[in-house]
């Protein structure tokens, strides 16, 4: 077995070691987790190695972004198989540092506004502020030539982007594809937490994607949206919310003249599961 990469849990030293490898002329590619990895934030990994000389990759359950009643305690937390998984990728270093090294008096959030409001801006008040606060800290901690975010969090990745562009950040933001199972399931820490029985019903949500991809060419987006939302509540999903919108503005679209994003939320007992997909793309 490869050794497990070296943890540093101290914001300081993680600068420190940072700062020593971009002195040396090394590019540093960042992936931010939160841990529970899994198929998906090796892809990510890889990306990220594809495309720099060192790969850095946070682990840190981030309580800012999680409402009070969501699963902040109950998360997942999983450093040790999580460490095995990353030693046979190329990791320079993990940085795992704990809620009170993080936070300490924070007074500081950063928000971004208008991509934020819909959906699960809508849905879970608060989340992204606590997303981009600290992804803006890991970035500053970390000091990335590059960073690799999941188009699976599409509303995520396109907050980040803003916030990078809008505070100059010298930071270039990567997007890489959804990791699925054979089932078409996206890949997700919190798919652990399915019963079987919710399990075996999941894929609906890609199916319904798949198949609202299909309607777009002779349906308007509120036509795709309420078929999808209807097949989905048929395979056994509780639909928190199920959109199309302008795939680069996140607001509202008539019509599918432009790349839109079909972005849908799904309940399956208490687990929330989320994906998307992206209709008239450019490639
Ligand atoms: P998380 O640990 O859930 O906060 O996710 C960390 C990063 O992994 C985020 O950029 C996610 O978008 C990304 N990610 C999560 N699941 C997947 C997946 N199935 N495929 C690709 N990226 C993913």
């Amino acid at each position: 077995m490869n050794p497990l990469p070296p943890v540093i849990t101290s914001k300081k030293e993680m600068a420190t070691w940072s700062e020593s490898k971009r002195s040396l002329g090394l590019t540093v590619g960042f992936v931010p987790t939160m841990g529970a990895l899994h198929q998906g934030h090796l892809a990510l990994v890889e990306l990220a190695a594809r495309k720099s000389d060192i790969v850095v990759v946070s682990i840190f359950v981030n309580p800012a972004q999680f409402g009070p009643s969501e699963d902040y305690e109950s998360y997942p937390r999983t450093l040790t198989t999580d460490l095995e998984a990353l030693a046979s990728h190329s990791v320079a270093v993990v940085f795992a540092p704990n809620a009170a090294e993080m936070y300490e008096d924070r007074l500081t959030t950063i928000h971004v506004s208008g991509i934020t409001e819909p959906l699960c801006g809508a849905s879970r008040p608060g989340h992204f502020d606590g997303v981009t606060t600290v992804v803006a800290k890991l970035l500053n901690i970390v000091r990335p030539h590059l960073a690799v975010f999941g188009e699976k969090d599409y509303q995520q990745l396109a907050t980040v982007r803003k916030m990078v562009k809008d505070l100059d950040m010298d930071c270039l933001i990567v997007g890489a594809p959804t990791v699925r199972e054979p089932d078409g399931l996206a890949m997700s820490s919190r798919n652990t937490y399915l019963s079987p029985l919710e399990r075996a019903q999941a894929p609906v949500i890609r199916r319904a994607l798949l198949q609202a991809q299909e309607l777009a060419g002779t349906n308007t987006p509120e036509q795709v949206e309420r078929m999808t939302r209807e097949t989905i509540t048929r395979g056994g999903g509780r639909v928190d919310y199920c959109s199309c919108l302008n795939a680069l503005t996140l607001s509202a679209v008539t019509d599918f003249s432009s790349p839109v994003v079909l972005a849908t939320t799904v309940f399956f007992g208490k687990t929330r599961l989320i994906d998307n997909i992206v209709i008239n793309e450019k490639t």
